[in-house]
Formats: C-alpha cells, structure tokens, sequence
C-alpha cells in the first residue's frame, strides 16, 4: 500500500479531536496542534443534542463518555421572567458531560490510537495543503450594532424541575442542566451594546437573573464551583456557508449555531465525521486537496443549512422581549411546535 499523506488539523476542540479519531480509524498519521491545554473549562452548556451523539456512537466513543459519567438528559422546560413551561419530553434525549472531562478523555483516546496531540501549541493560522482549520468561533467585534457575549459556571445544591432549564429574558438566556459529578452547568449567552465592555464584571447576577424571576429563585441556594467560571466574548452568531471559507474547516470555524439549540457539539462531531473520507481520499493520493475541499464543504452545507436557517429564526424570536410569554405558551400547548422546533434545529 502506499504510504498515506500525514494530516495536520490547527485546534484540539471537539471538531479536531473527532476529526483525529477519525482518521486514526482509518490509519492515518494525523497531528493536532492545541494552543492550550487540558483538562479546561469551556465556555458551553455542555448539552450534546442532535446527530452527533451517533458520530461518537460510531467512533466508538459513547462507552468512554458514559464511564466518564456522562448524564442522560429527556426532559426540557422553558422560562421567561413571569411564565413557564411544564417539564416535556425531549423528542430525542441528549447526553451532558462537562467540557473539562469531555474535551480531556477525548484528548487522551486520540494519543492512545497513535495520533500526536501537541498541546500548548498555538499555529500561525495559514492554512495549506494538508493543514485542516479547527480553530473555533472566529472572533467578531459586533454584530448590528450589539455583542454577544458567554459565561458558564458549574454548581451544586440546585434542584431543576427538568433535566434542562432554558429561561429567557431581555438580556438573552441562561441553560442549565444537570451533568456528572451532580454539578449542574449555568451557561448564558448574553447581548450588550456594541459600546459597553465586552464582558461584565459582574457575572455573577448576569447568571442569577433578575430578582423575582425564576431563574434568581432556581440559583437562590446554588453553590458557584468559582473555578470553573469561563467566558468568552465577540461571538458570531451570522450564519456561514462551508463553502465560502478558503480553507478546509470544521466545527465552529465553519459557522456556529446559536448555542439555544444545543447542537454546536454536535455539529463539530458531525462536520468531523464528513470530512473523514474525503480527507482520507487526499492523504491516499487519490483526489486533490482543492477537490477534498469542495466535496468537504458541500457535504457539510447539505447537511447544516436548513437547521442553521431555523435556528437563526428560532433565536431571533427567543431574543425578542414582547415574543417571549407567547412563545412559552406554544411550547407548553402545542406538542406540534415543540416538536418542529427541535426537530428543524439539529
Ligand atoms: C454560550 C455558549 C453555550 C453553548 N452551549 C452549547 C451546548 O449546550 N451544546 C452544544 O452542543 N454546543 C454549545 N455551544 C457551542 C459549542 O461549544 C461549540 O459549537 C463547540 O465547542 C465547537 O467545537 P470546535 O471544536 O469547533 O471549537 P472549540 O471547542 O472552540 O475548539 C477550538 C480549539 O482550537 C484551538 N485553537 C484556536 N486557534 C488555534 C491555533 N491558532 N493554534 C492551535 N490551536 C488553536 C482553541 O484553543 C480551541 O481549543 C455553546 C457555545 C456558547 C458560546
């Protein structure tokens, strides 16, 4: 046989990792480059909902994630500040595990295949023949005229009426679910105007909500793990085509859904999966890397636009104050919404 191209992949995240475990099924000298290090917090509700649950299925990873003490999640409810939805069943159930022990036991299970992971190590981002872009968000000032904004702490001591709880309000939405170690995961995405800081000091009541809502009474007793707050600011949520970028991308780098779907995991996983063969293709002298790169991104287009058009709306209505109690009362009415706008979002 002869001998397989190696493949340089630019960020250690979930789309590189399961990108490199990808090609390591099939043999290939793979290198992931990580500018930081692991285990570390991220800034993700840590939610893993949609088609990239039968990605890890397949990668042979679902096992690993369960020992890890990954957390089944079937139930969801919705919150604004004066309405809620009852507990309903998850059209599909999702999997919750925090980034700190996912990202690292994926880490770990890419070096014991054979792939070299050289962590702390962060690339000058050019991205030639055989250098995949794996890099995450990209970074983006504003958007209309507002920034958005991430934070995420894990707590113990908080009691959930479902195994998510979305509260919305005008600043944007807050998620908590429950993950291993009985912590639960407090994520929010927040929009603040082009010309405030960029992330409050104050996180603290940015993640509480406001006085008298149900989220400040959910986290009343909530014990902040203060080590694993994170935050990240000059997220783009505009949607992107794969097929605009230069470069062969996966995961965020391509575009990023808006985090209330909870499907960005998933769609790390599933871009990595679709890159495997036509990279594998490339790396047998097979096809060339312009033409991996095409059929890369046109797989992942066709299997990501529809979900990111809807999701898009899907936010833009969360987002909008005087659509919020309307929409909860949808939700807790009609089996047929909740079911569409799960369904159209991942
Ligand atoms: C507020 C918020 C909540 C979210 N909640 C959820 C959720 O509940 N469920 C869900 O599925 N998704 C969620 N997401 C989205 C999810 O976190 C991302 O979609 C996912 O992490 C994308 O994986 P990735 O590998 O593409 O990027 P990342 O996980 O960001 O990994 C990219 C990696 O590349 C490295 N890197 C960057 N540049 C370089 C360089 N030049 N050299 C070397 N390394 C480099 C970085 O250090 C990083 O480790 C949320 C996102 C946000 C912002």
């Amino acid at each position: 046989m002869p001998a397989q191209k190696p493949i340089q992949i630019v960020g250690g995240g979930l789309a590189g990792l399961a990108l490199g475990l990808g090609l390591r099924r099939r043999e290939i000298p793979a290198t992931i480059y990580e500018a930081g290090n692991y285990p570390r917090h991220r800034v993700c509700g840590e939610f893993i909902s949609g088609r990239g649950q039968q990605t890890l299925a397949r990668l042979g990873l679902r096992e690993m994630l369960e020992h890890a003490g990954a957390v089944g999640a079937n139930t969801a409810a919705f919150f604004s500040e004066t309405k809620s939805t009852p507990p309903r069943a998850l059209p599909a159930g999702a999997i919750c595990l925090s980034r700190f022990t996912l990202d690292a036991a994926l880490a770990e299970r890419f070096r014991e295949t054979g792939g070299e992971l050289l962590a702390g190590r962060r690339l000058a981002e050019s991205f030639g023949e055989g250098v995949v872009r794996a890099t995450g968000r990209r970074a983006q000032a504003g958007e209309n005229g507002s920034r958005w904004f991430g934070l995420k702490v894990h707590a113990r001591n908080v009691l959930l009426a479902a195994d998510l709880e979305m509260h919305v309000s005008p600043l944007g939405y807050v998620g908590v679910c429950k993950i291993n170690g009985g912590e639960v995961n407090v994520c929010g995405l927040f929009r603040r105007r082009a010309n405030e800081n960029a992330v409050p000091q104050n996180w603290r009541e940015w993640l509480r909500g406001r006085p008298g809502s149900p989220l400040n009474r959910r986290l009343a007793p909530a014990e902040f793990e203060e080590n694993s707050f994170c935050a990240v600011a000059g997220l783009s949520l505009r949607p992107r085509q794969a097929a605009s970028r230069a470069e062969i991308c996966v995961g965020d780098a391509i575009t990023m859904i808006p985090p209330v779907t909870g499907n960005g995991m998933s769609m790390a996983f599933e871009s990595a999966e679709l890159a495997v063969e036509p990279l594998a293709a490339w790396s047998r002298g097979e096809i060339s890397w312009a033409e991996a790169r095409q059929k890369i991104a046109h797989r992942c287009d066709a299997a990501f636009a529809r979900r990111l058009v809807w999701a898009k709306w899907l936010q833009h209505l969360i987002l909008t104050p005087s659509l919020q109690n309307p929409l909860i009362a949808l939700a807790s009415h009609s089996q047929w919404f909740w079911r569409m706008a799960f369904e159209r979002t991942r």
